[in-house]
């Protein structure tokens, strides 16, 4: 890698034009979720010595348009199917940074060492993302600047918004890189990639989080850009020293075909996986994984901490396959203390063996066409072993289990998934609803149905399905606008257990015998429909829609000083998760839900 050699041309700007190529993706299900750009430098035709000389391009970066709008109730399994990407990098984004809706992970906003430096936030779940995959200079015209005069240039252009995010890996773009074919030494990969930091940060790039990824924004104003170079966080990447002939021991293990194996243990334990308690490894040798983990632990004890190449210990595998006779036996051996492996995260993800659990089962739980799985038990078990080793108050087994399924990461969600946000969301909407109904409710006399127009314009009544049309009158439709009025309530209730299920609301308002609503359930009229209308508008609202609750509605009331719990209220993974509610609700999954007004492109 040729370092500070003079030039071999000299890159002059004026002489050069840019130019960007839209390459549309071929994605069938969601054809417009990425545009892929290629950004070109090439010398001015009309400066060029002679019209017949070729082309000559200096310069060039490819990147991708992530329109995650479009696809924001299944992002992450949008771009999973997109298997014709030549890396993996953007399925790698769209699981370690942003979950399934998009939106950033929970981690990089709730967690105090997983947000790194904490200048990204919440704000990234907005705007578009471009994904630069490549970025190349030719190597005659490298150390002069070119780099980032091309990066301006795509900065500057209509395709990076002010509140758009630039992001990429840095070192797997090329610029200054080593050459096609030439392999590089661990020592020399280290300098490779601290090199291209340092250039994206001079660029204005920080790190999201402590992830290998970084990203810039176009607004002067963002944290990021008011963010030292110097005060920006390194990744945590694991970079190994040891040896690892060590941890072979190699007599033990005849017969078990772990021989030769760097990491007999780590092998043994991954291969046993989440249910086998014993490993089978030749058809008649089976051996159960306890036993295995104290007979290899008698041979050398400190196979139980060993580190793999990634920087795993054992138990950081055990987690990471859910074994919970692996985990228990291998806090058996006296781990204990904050140094211990419950608390190493010096890997290359950067995890303890909980959040390895942890996250695992949350990316197991995408939401596939609105059919909602809980978390398995199996890692439900282990992680509650794990935070019990921890020395975390958990209280018992049972208890933890039914709360943490649904994966609420505040532990202050009704029932483990009905979070404080959410509930404040669906109090404004329904208020909202509430008074917008009540200015347009109709006034004929109770008995005579209101006939298709008087539906069509009443707000709501589209939500009764077609069937029941016929039985709707004043006192259906009034009906309806109590059970907007009972949800608002209930959401208004500070008590845990005060959740607007059907079968709650139904009960309040028959047992205090509300007499609109006793007619509207007496003639097919359900809760479901009107929470249908509710989850309806907050899913528009939400940062998932045209996020207008958050960013017009509630940003002004706090600007004006009001609504300050919104501010403070914790966040929670369970904050936009609509398909979950919906399930939780008892209602069926809705396949168009999103079929709304959004933000433009
Ligand atoms: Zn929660």
């Amino acid at each position: 890698m040729p370092e500070h050699t003079a030039p071999a041309v000299i890159f002059r700007p004026e002489d050069c034009v840019v130019t960007f190529q839209e390459l549309p993706s071929r994605e069938p299900a969601i054809p417009q979720l990425l545009l892929k750009v290629k950004q070109r430098v090439t010398a001015d035709p009309t400066r060029r010595a002679s019209p017949h000389v070729a082309e000559e391009v200096i310069a060039s970066i490819h990147f991708y348009r992530v329109r995650r709008h479009l696809c924001r109730h299944n992002f992450r399994s949008a771009m999973l199917r997109m298997d014709h990407f030549r890396s993996d990098e953007l399925r790698q984004l769209s699981t370690t940074v942003f979950d399934q809706h998009g939106l950033l992970n929970y981690e990089f906003i709730g967690d105090e060492w997983h947000k790194g430096s904490g200048c990204f936030g919440v704000e990234m779940d907005y705007g578009t993302l471009i994904y630069i995959e490549d970025l190349r200079v030719k190597k005659e015209y490298r150390n002069q600047g070119l780099g980032s005069w091309v990066l301006q240039h795509l900065f500057d252009s209509k395709y990076v918004g002010l509140h758009d995010f630039v992001v990429l890996m840095p070192g797997r773009t090329d610029d200054q890189g080593p050459e096609s074919g030439v392999r590089l030494s661990l020592a020399q990969c280290h300098e490779f990639f601290d090199k291209t930091e340092a250039f994206f940060r001079k660029n204005g790039f920080r790190r999201i989080g402590r992830t290998d990824f970084m990203a810039f924004s176009n607004n002067p104003e963002h944290p990021s850009r008011k963010l030292a170079a110097t005060d920006d966080v390194k990744a945590h990447s694991y970079k190994s020293s040891r040896d690892f002939a060590d941890a072979q021991i190699d007599a033990v293990l005849d017969g078990f075909n772990l021989a030769g194996r760097e990491f007999p243990l780590h092998f043994a334990i991954q291969f046993a996986g989440t249910t086998l308690p014993y490993i089978q490894l030749l058809p008649h040798e089976r051996m159960p994984i306890d036993n295995l983990i104290v007979l290899l632990h008698s041979y050398k004890p400190a196979i139980i901490h060993s580190q793999d190449r990634g920087g795993y210990t054992p138990l950081h595998i055990a987690a990471q396959t859910m074994n919970r006779l692996a985990i228990e036996t291998l806090l058996n051996f006296d781990i204990a203390g904050a140094d211990s492996d419950l608390h190493r995260r010096d890997n290359d993800g950067g995890l303890t063996p909980l959040e390895m659990v942890e996250f695992g089962m949350r990316r197991e739980a995408i939401i596939v066409d609105g059919v909602v799985k809980a978390y398995p038990e199996e890692g439900l078990r282990c992680a509650y072993m794990l935070r019990k080793a921890m020395g975390e108050d958990v209280g018992s087994e049972e208890e933890y289990l039914e709360f943490s399924k649904w994966g609420c990461t505040c532990d202050e969600c009704g029932g483990g998934w009905f979070s404080p946000r959410f509930k404040y969301r669906m109090m404004c909407e329904a208020d909202s609803l509430y008074h917008t109904m009540e200015c347009l409710l109709p006034d004929s006399a109770p008995g005579v149905p209101l006939g298709p127009t008087m539906i069509r314009i009443t707000p709501g009544l589209e939500y009764v399905p077609a069937h029941l049309h016929a039985n709707i009158d004043t006192t259906f439709a009034e009906g309806f606008h109590a059970i907007l009025w009972a949800i608002r309530v209930l959401c208004d209730t500070p008590d845990i257990r005060a959740i607007p299920t059907p079968e709650l609301i139904f009960e309040i308002l028959t047992r205090s015998t509300n007499r609109v609503a006793v007619s509207y359930f007496d003639r097919g009229g359900q809760v479901e429909f009107v929470l249908d209308y509710v989850l309806d508008l907050m899913i528009a609202q939400s940062p998932i829609g045209d996020a207008t609750f958050d960013v017009d509605t509630m940003e002004g009331l706090v600007a004006e000083g009001k609504c300050l719990e919104w501010v403070t209220m914790p966040r929670c993974q369970n904050d936009l998760n609509f398909e979950l509610a919906r399930a939780r609700f008892g209602m069926k999954p809705k396949k168009d839900l999103y079929k709304l007004q959004y933000i433009g492109a």
